[in-house]
């Protein structure tokens, strides 16, 4: 039953959102978080800071992943930081354990060495689990069927400036595709394969390698290409994301060919399209592949450079790396942010290369 409000004069739905209060266009987003009951307390800090600096103004909705059901303390705690609409799923069993190819002998054997050479989650089967699964399923899941954008959200994180517009829409109206806040370097003894068989991918599908590509990002030698150049170990840090669904579920990252031909597409794709490719390899459980890199890959291979948005303006934390805007006229004067410029990470800006500096603006 609608009922109207006496106070607003707008209509009122039997649960009322901040959503449907916004009478301004929004996007079809929201908020992702693959999170354990455990992380309950830390998963409420992180809602607390993304709804006061963004979402009590725009009401977009949460939606909470796990490979385990969530608890009635975890619903309840996460329900009480935020008006907008909360969402939990569960995981199916197919997305979160090892495929049949998986030599899980010798899955065990590398992670003990891993372990004897002391890398982080190096001994950790349910950390490569988490890696596969942000590379290849959460933007399956039934219950982000509905929606084209997704904001990625993981405990313990901290945002540090009011988030004045809406990032999704900043999104859709420039057609960007892909949005990061903190590049870093990667550890190179968790993918030691990852380049060689995504160059081996492009050797095989050059379709997907956009031809204005991000590759400077990749590769520091300008006279070098994917195939002959090394990889820098640059990556965009996944635990922030702002991004399109449709991207990941695209052709070149996941799906199968629908064309009238598919039967000849099929052929010559044989279902390897980029995360199946890499899923064959092994390498998220022979290794310890990060969906950091994977996605990194992705972004900078198969889309336009242009495509590609550094949100340099949302201060953003996930220990023990922050960023922070450098203008302090826009910035800090006016009391948007908390920040301090100086303790922000990416001051040599490996991303400029490619876009040039934006605290320049
Ligand atoms: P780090 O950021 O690389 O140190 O890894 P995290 O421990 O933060 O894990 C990355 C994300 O996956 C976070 O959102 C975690 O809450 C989540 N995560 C990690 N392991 C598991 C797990 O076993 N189960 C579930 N449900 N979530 C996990
Ligand atoms: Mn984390």
């Amino acid at each position: 039953v609608l009922e109207v409000d006496e106070r607003t004069g707008y209509t009122m739905p039997p649960e009322v959102y901040p959503a449907a209060l916004n009478p301004f266009k929004r996007a079809n987003a929201a908020f992702v978080a693959l999170v354990r009951n455990s992380e309950r307390e830390a998963m409420r800090d992180s809602m607390r800071n993304v709804e006061a600096r963004f979402n009590k103004k725009f009401g977009y909705p949460w939606v909470f992943l796990n490979e385990e059901p969530f608890d009635e303390a975890f619903k309840v705690g996460v329900r009480k930081m935020t008006r907008s609409q909360v969402t939990f799923a569960q995981i199916p069993k197919q997305h979160w354990s090892y495929p049949s190819w998986i030599n899980q002998t010798h899955a065990a054997e590398e992670r003990q060495k891993m372990v004897d050479e002391g890398v982080i989650y190096g001994g950790s089967e349910s950390y490569r689990h988490m890696c596969r699964f942000n590379s290849g399923f959460f933007y399956q899941q039934e219950v982000l069927k509905p929606y084209q954008w997704y904001w990625r959200v993981e405990p313990g994180v901290e945002y540090f400036c009011d988030i004045d517009y809406d990032p999704f829409l900043f999104m859709e109206a420039n057609k960007k595709v892909y949005g990061f806040t903190i590049v870093l370097y990667e550890y190179l003894r968790t993918v030691e394969t990852l380049w060689e068989a995504t160059r081996e991918f492009a050797r095989l599908h050059p379709q997907y390698i956009d031809p204005d590509n991000a590759i400077n990002f990749l590769v520091d030698d300008k006279s070098k290409d994917l195939q002959n150049g090394d990889w820098n170990l640059c990556h965009f840090w996944s635990n922030f994301e702002i991004g399109s669904l449709d991207f990941w579920r695209s052709e070149a990252y996941q799906e199968a060919s629908r064309a009238p031909r598919a039967i000849f597409a099929d052929l010559a794709l044989s279902g390897r399209q980029y995360f199946k490719f890499l899923d064959e390899k092994g390498g998220f459980f022979y290794e310890r592949w990060g969906d950091a890199p994977v996605h990194s890959f992705a972004a900078a291979l198969f889309l336009p450079k242009e495509k590609i948005h550094n949100f340099y303006d949302i201060s953003y934390r996930h220990n023990p790396y922050q960023t922070c805007p450098q203008n302090r006229k826009l910035f800090h004067d006016n009391g948007k942010c908390e920040c301090y410029p100086e303790n922000s990470f990416d001051l040599d800006g490996q991303w400029w290369r490619v876009a040039g500096n934006p605290h320049e603006l």
